[in-house]
């Protein structure tokens, strides 16, 4: 390797949707200088990971060179993207950069954990640049589904970085300005080395819809509707909740967000001013006052989250406001793989209550923040890429995309989870698959890898149940007693008796021979015998207990 070159290990994000994070290293005479790009959770699968909160994949490699880390930049803020800043922050003591909308978002996640916000450092987009030892990064203005989107452009001595994050290339967005390719071309000013590029659409090889095709389906349906109607959709798309807002205003309706999470993200869009004419919003609470068709209600929880108002909305009341037969109710979402239960729930009931539900995904009321094949190949051919790793997304869309890559001559190295590979100058790529990507669990308050979470025994316990049994010992009269306790065993009482007889006789038996002591017998002896009897295979455990 020459005298400058580059170390990129993606931490998270190249093999699954979601928990994003990448480390870069700028290596000048041996010597190497991190950043570290993103920090995102993903969520639990519940057969699984059960009962675990988020998870967030565990930055061995910055971990591993903490004094030559300068910085964490987060490219938008979305969960998958920023959700681990607290836990990452609370171990990493560095400056994390972002645009100010983001910034707010990020300050939201430090002060849950208690780390000082002083470390937020709010940077201007393109042409501003943060200097660091060994490269300069600049954040430049992008297109997706949360404002304020950036790619990252980083320059080296190795040479131009293009970092997208996740981009849809839409000519006509809400919020944001279409991305600026003229501009582009002089921030990258020339080909970049090496372009890191969003991969979560590349098997989809329809045209990308503009977010903004959906206005006209949007107000069409609101101005239909003859009772209430409901929209959800995810609370930090703000583009979308103000085609929400603007179609129900012009239909002379009464605007109310349900949800905190909602409200909290509107309110730091307004405030930060990248959300702007946003629709005046009635108090929640007085939703209900209002006459049904009259009202257009916003509410959190597309994914059938089951605290969330959607839910909540579809079991009873929510802040007072029931709807009903007449009402209509739609999905302006995607819904999430693994979420499908959750949200098949919500239709359920919303429709048994009488509402027409609307959550097709046909398109009309969602379009995707994500880049599509056709655009994809527009979007290489204006930055003519010399090296492309594919990032974000499953490994079969990182395969997908790499093979596009390669029909059309463009060359594409695909780099996993965990792995490190340092570039050089020409382009040469040396790969490390010996380290292993690792995940962190947060369950409740504790972090933990998933071997110390014991997902099989959680697993076990939610089919099979669990049972205590106490052996209580009576020296003076050289007896025994057996007591059994089981938790989420159907009609227990029916055998619990037989049970405690057959382990009796057991223990009688095996006193005689002073081997009291050897319980691994004695329960591999109660397993057999409620299996025999129940067909179960519960956890069991075993006190023992003298007198
Ligand atoms: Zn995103």
């Amino acid at each position: 390797m020459k005298n400058y070159s580059l170390v990129y290990s993606p931490v998270g994000g190249a093999g699954e949707i979601g928990m994003n994070m990448y480390a870069y290293g700028f290596k000048a005479q041996n010597k190497v200088s991190y950043i570290l790009v993103d920090a995102g959770v993903s969520f639990p699968k519940v057969d699984t990971e059960p009962g675990v909160d988020l998870i967030f994949p565990n930055p061995k490699l910055i971990l591993d060179n903490l004094s030559d880390l300068e910085g964490i930049f987060i490219t938008h803020a979305h969960e998958d993207h920023l959700g681990a800043i607290g836990f990452i922050a609370s171990k990493i003591d560095c400056k994390i950069y972002c645009r100010k909308f983001t910034a707010e978002i990020v300050k939201d996640k430090l002060n849950k954990v208690n780390v000082s916000n002083k470390r937020v450092v709010t940077v201007k987009e393109w042409p501003f640049e943060v200097k660091l030892k060994n490269a300069s990064v600049s954040f430049f203005p992008t297109t997706h589904s949360v404002p304020e989107a950036s790619f990252l452009i980083i320059k080296s001595k190795f040479g131009v970085i293009l970092h997208t994050g996740d981009f849809k290339i839409d000519n006509n967005p809400i919020l944001d300005n279409p991305i600026d390719y003229k501009k582009l071309g002089n921030a990258l000013g020339g080909r970049p080395s090496l372009c890191v590029v969003d991969s979560t659409n590349m098997l989809n090889e329809n045209k990308g819809k503009s977010e903004s095709l959906l206005k006209e389906s949007i107000y069409k349906i609101i101005n239909q509707s003859k009772g209430r109607i409901v929209f959800t959709s995810f609370a930090s798309n703000l583009g979308r909740l103000k085609i929400i807002a603007d179609a129900g205003e012009k239909s002379g309706r009464s605007i109310a967000v349900f949800g905190r999470a909602m409200n909290n993200m509107l309110s730091k869009a307004i405030e930060t001013g990248v959300l702007t004419h946003f629709p005046n919003l009635i108090d929640p609470r007085k939703a209900h006052l209002i006459p049904r068709e009259n009202l257009l209600v916003i509410a959190t929880g597309s994914q059938g989250e089951i605290r969330a108002a959607s839910a909540q909305l579809s079991r009873g009341k929510y802040m007072g406001l029931e709807i009903q037969d007449g009402d209509t109710f739609v999905f302006s979402s995607k819904t999430i793989p693994g979420n499908e239960i959750a949200v098949n729930r919500v239709i359920n009931n919303l429709s048994e209550k009488g509402v027409a539900v609307i959550y097709s995904d046909d398109r009309e009321f969602h379009v995707s923040g994500h880049t599509n094949i056709p655009e994809m190949m527009e979007f290489y051919k204006k930055i003519k890429p010399m090296l492309v790793v594919p990032m974000h997304g499953e490994i079969r869309h990182l395969i997908g995309h790499k093979k596009i890559l390669e029909e059309k001559k463009i060359r594409a190295e695909i780099v996993r989870n965990g792995e490190i590979v340092e570039i050089d100058k020409d382009l040469n790529v040396r790969k490390d698959s010996s380290n292993k990507p690792e995940k962190l669990f947060v369950d409740g308050k504790i972090i933990a890898k998933s071997d110390n979470i014991a997902f099989r025994e959680r697993t076990r316990m939610s089919s099979e149940g669990l049972v205590v049994i106490l052996i209580t010992y009576r020296k003076v009269k050289k007896s025994l007693n057996v007591k059994f306790t089981s938790f989420g065993l159907p009609r227990f009482e029916d055998y619990s008796d037989e049970l405690k007889s057959n382990a009796e006789i057991y223990l009688n038996k095996t006193a005689k021979k002073k081997d009291r002591n050897k319980l691994d017998e004695f329960e591999r002896f109660i397993k057999e015998d409620i299996y025999s009897i129940c067909g179960k295979k519960p956890i069991i455990k075993i006190a023992e207990m003298e007198l």
